[in-house]
């Protein structure tokens, strides 16, 4: 692919945000990506300037929700050298969501080009202090002006860069998860196994709900029985229970997270009892109870691992490894830095060099 790029003069560069206090996505970098999509295809994708778009009101992503979007980050490594971690994976998912949403596949190998060109320009906004990372947000809106339900003939793709912080500055602390039975984020043969906009918004209500009694993070049950172990907030999550590792399966409605399936790769050259299997709210609990429930842990790209210190269930509360980090949980964060960072050998050829 031939890339337009437009840079910013070196004056009217921003000033770089200190990096030990970056948080998480509240800088952007100087540049984007973007490329539109328009009668019947993509056309050059371009590195401009960071900055607004002019949307017409009747853009149809106003109205009707096609988005989607992923979550990757690059790595600053030991070797100073720019890593990424598993990004065509990412851009491979980003294309199941969008043939989910009626909306037009990218060219992987060319975006890919398109995010390394990006990186490379911006490559100053890849922190160095410890835990810090690029985080790199790909996007797809609809922007064909017009009412009706339908898809949009045009859209914008684009990539915007984030500089981040260490997800946990201060070493881990568990979370507090409540449970809910009262919303549910997705349904079998509906989207919630396509990273689409509609999903975050929906599960704004609850995560509202339970940071004002005091939680970090929801527990999604499925829509149905509500009973089934669905995913945490936005990772897939977790248990140990006597010496199983148990996971809920890709059933359709959680998203199939990359740090998921990592952590299933890591597991089982491990030699670990590793299972994808239906795990109900009611075996977490009864295991709680007769002590057979060791440790609970959510992953995704932001977090890596999140060890979950305890759980609220309608009116009980069980606490998980007396509220500790548990010994895989701790064991699995490390492993997975190191490989992102290059402190470790990357046996299943997940790193990707700039
Ligand atoms: C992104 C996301 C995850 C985690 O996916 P990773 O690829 O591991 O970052 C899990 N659940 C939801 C709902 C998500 O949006």
């Amino acid at each position: 692919m031939t890339l337009s790029i437009y840079k910013k003069n070196k004056e009217d560069l921003n000033p770089k945000p200190d990096e030990n206090r970056l948080g998480f996505g509240q800088y952007f970098s100087d540049h984007m990506f973007t490329m539109i999509y328009k009668d019947g295809g993509w056309q050059q994708g371009k590195i401009e300037p960071y900055g607004n778009f002019s949307l017409d009101p009747a853009a149809m992503v106003l109205h009707y929700g096609q988005a989607i979007f992923e979550g990757l980050k690059a790595y600053r490594g030991k070797d100073g050298k720019i890593h990424f971690f598993r990004p065509k994976d990412n851009l491979s998912r980003f294309n199941r969501s969008a043939s989910r949403m009626c909306m037009p596949e990218i060219d992987v190998d060319e975006v890919y080009a398109g995010i390394r060109a990006l990186v490379e320009i911006e490559q100053d906004w890849v922190p160095s202090a410890q835990g810090a990372t690029l985080y790199i947000r790909p996007t797809m809106i609809a922007t064909e002006p017009a009412l009706g339900v339908r898809p949009s003939r045009e859209y914008i793709f684009f990539v915007i860069l984030s500089p981040v912080g260490a997800y946990y500055p201060e070493g881990f602390n568990p979370v507090k998860i409540f449970v809910t039975d009262k919303y549910v984020r997705a349904v079998r043969g509906g989207v919630g196994e396509a990273k689409t906009a509609g999903n975050y918004a929906a599960s704004i209500m609850a995560a509202i709900e339970a940071q004002e009694q005091g939680f970090t993070q929801v527990l999604w049950l499925d829509a149905c029985d509500r009973k089934s172990i669905e995913e945490v907030g936005t990772m897939n999550i977790f248990f140990v229970i006597g010496d199983e590792l148990i996971t809920p399966p890709l059933s359709g409605s959680i998203l199939p997270g990359i740090t998921r399936d990592s952590v299933l790769k890591i597991t089982r050259e491990w030699g670990l009892n590793v299972v994808e299997r239906n795990i109900t709210i009611d075996e977490v609990m009864a295991a709680s109870l007769d002590g057979s429930l060791k440790e609970v842990f959510g992953s995704g790209t932001a977090a890596i691992i999140s060890p979950v210190g305890s759980l609220h269930y309608k009116d009980q509360e069980i606490v998980v490894n007396g509220g500790q980090t548990g010994e895989l949980s701790q064991k699995l964060f490390d492993d997975l830095q190191a490989i992102q960072f290059g402190y470790k050998e990357d046996k299943n050829g997940w790193v990707d060099l700039l």
